[in-house]
């Protein structure tokens, strides 16, 4: 029950990925939510930490692409600053999205993760395609994108995986 809507890790912030981590599993690629995922759904660029965090990446010959459910201008005014592809009304968790930012990559499926905030779009649609899926606790606590529902089965999942003994970042903390 809930298998597809499972991310392989949970992590508190993006900061937890490094490049020895990705080096380790075998990434060459991240696919990434933008959203609450990398900054606060209603702040506009990237912050110093995550561009910071970008660079670190390149640096390390890891690619990062944008794959955002927002409009057209929200997700190029955080991406073209950073110089990084981005993917803007991803209709996640539909899986074209997810498949053309693979191209854009030049990446295969087991190359790259997808991070997000958002079992119901980010991972389910992720974990339909096979990809290494890591549910990122949200930057923020409100979030215009998010509807109540998706929330509400959210926190089903995670009493679920609570029952099972299966650790989130809710108990990390
Ligand atoms: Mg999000």
């Amino acid at each position: 029950m809930y298998n597809f809507l499972l991310p392989k890790e949970f992590i508190t912030s993006v900061y937890e990925i490094t490049p020895e981590k990705l080096e380790k599993l075998g990434i060459k690629g991240i696919i990434t939510d933008l959203d609450n995922t990398l900054i606060e759904w209603n702040r506009h660029e990237a912050t110093e930490e995550i561009a910071k965090w970008v660079k670190e990446m390149e640096r390390a010959g890891i690619k990062v692409i944008i794959a955002s459910n927002n409009k057209e201008a929200r997700v190029k005014r955080f991406a073209e600053p950073l110089g990084i592809p981005f993917i803007f009304k991803a209709r996640k968790p539909l899986g074209a999205a997810y498949l053309a930012a693979l191209k854009e990559l030049q990446l295969n499926r087991n190359e790259v993760i997808m991070l997000g905030d958002q079992l119901l779009t980010d991972i389910m649609g992720a974990n339909r395609l096979k990809l290494y899926t890591i549910l990122v606790k949200p930057v923020a606590e409100s979030d215009g994108m998010v509807t109540k529902f998706n929330r509400f089965v959210e926190r089903r999942v995670f009493n679920a995986l609570k029952r099972k003994g299966i650790k989130t970042w809710e108990e990390k903390e």
